[in-house]
């Protein structure tokens, strides 16, 4: 089978399943034991922290050891807002942010903060105009993703955060999970920013909060105070040690990776561009090719595929076993076909250029056997 849906998981770096069992095996000790080997395992913690923060570039901030970003996204979002009541009562929030977003910002409503969508433009990015427009001394919160999860199209991170200087009460919260190793951005600009392990070939279980300064986010669980009182719980070193080692592998090959990636992109979007009633997304990180069949269902598509070896997904795999439109499609203001016959194509460094002309030649034989029904 060829795996082609790694913005839902990617495979895991040998590297990093060593790390995971060397670590399970030698360092299975609490971190925050004071004893020798905890002592130890406490410093690999720590290493692991100092090298995912030196990663990113960002060696001033916070690391906070999370399961993944859905967790990340929770404690930001619900951990910051906490400290933010009496300073104004608006979060923002971007139309095409993931659920595990989206579903803790319609949650605040219930804590009496007042939620605004910024729009998107037909090219998949946020509209920066409508920010403008929404902005005002009342918002205490922005939340935008660095990269979005069904079509790979580029946020303008930096641009919103120079904005936001002029807000200083505003907390600038960035969903950088589908960015992470994938392309190179100034994520300096946020407060906090969350990423996932297993999207860089890291394993699943782990993944980080990153914080600009101590003190803007407040726990939203209690316990013995692991992770400076803002995770609590016993540390998975083994997932953690594994992320920072899966990060570093993706790191320095990001670059490499992106021009191969991209190559196959053009190739898979040249050709199906030239099929009719296909309609091929805009892109941005080469790693993510949403495209739809106009007339038959996603789910056909992918089946289809499917039953010639390719596993792709229909938008994303949070969202593909639920009967409602993809928002981040509609916003983009496509048409219900469109949306409807959507699949998502993601490809990884492990991707080959034998890979790539098979799912080619896939694409075109699903789109023949299917033609009838097509618009
Ligand atoms: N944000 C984005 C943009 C994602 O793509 C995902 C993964 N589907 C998540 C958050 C959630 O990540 P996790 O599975 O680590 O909780």
């Amino acid at each position: 089978m060829i795996y082609m849906d790694n913005a839902a998981a990617t495979r895991p770096f040998e590297e990093a399943l060593e790390t995971f069992e060397q670590v399970n095996r030698n360092y299975y000790y609490n971190t925050a034991s004071i004893h020798p080997e905890g002592r130890r395992t406490g410093q690999l913690l720590e290493a692991s922290r100092k090298q995912v923060l030196e990663l990113l570039g960002l060696g001033g901030h916070g690391c906070v050891f999370t399961s993944g970003a859905t967790e990340s996204n929770n404690i930001a979002i619900q951990g910051v807002l906490k400290n933010k009541k009496q300073f104004g009562s608006t979060v923002l929030v971007s139309e095409i942010e993931h659920p595990s977003v989206i579903n803790v910002i319609e949650e605040m409503k219930n804590e009496g903060f007042d939620v605004k969508y910024i729009g998107t433009k037909e090219n998949g990015q946020i509209d920066l105009e409508d920010l403008g427009e929404k902005l005002d001394n009342d918002v205490v919160f922005v939340t935008v993703m660095a990269v979005n999860n069904i079509t790979g199209v580029i946020q303008p991170v930096s641009e919103i955060a120079k904005i936001l200087k002029n807000y200083p009460k505003v907390h600038f919260h960035v969903d950088a999970t589908q960015a992470m190793g994938k392309v190179d951005m100034d994520l300096g600009g946020a407060d906090t920013l969350s990423l996932s392990a297993h999207k860089f070939h890291g394993l699943k279980g782990a993944g980080a909060l990153i914080v600009k300064r101590e003190g803007i986010v407040r726990p939203v669980m209690y316990g013995g105070g692991h992770e400076s009182g803002i995770r609590s719980g016993t540390v998975n070193l083994g997932a953690v040690a594994a992320m920072a080692k899966a990060m570093r592998i993706a790191t320095e090959n990001r670059e490499e990776n992106y021009r191969r990636v991209a190559r196959y992109n053009e190739r898979v979007r040249d050709a199906v561009s030239a099929l009719p009633s296909v309609h091929v997304q805009p892109g941005g990180v080469p790693h993510i090719l949403n495209l739809s069949f106009e007339g038959a269902m996603g789910e056909v598509v992918v089946n289809a595929l499917g039953a010639r070896g390719i596993m792709v997904s229909t938008t994303s795999a949070c969202a593909s076993k639920l009967a409602v439109l993809n928002e981040t499609l509609v916003a983009m203001d496509n048409t219900e076909a469109i949306v409807k016959g959507s699949i998502r194509i993601s490809f990884s460094s492990f991707t080959t250029d034998e890979e790539a002309d098979i799912l080619i030649e896939a694409l075109k034989g699903v789109h023949k056997e299917i033609g009838g029904v097509l618009k």
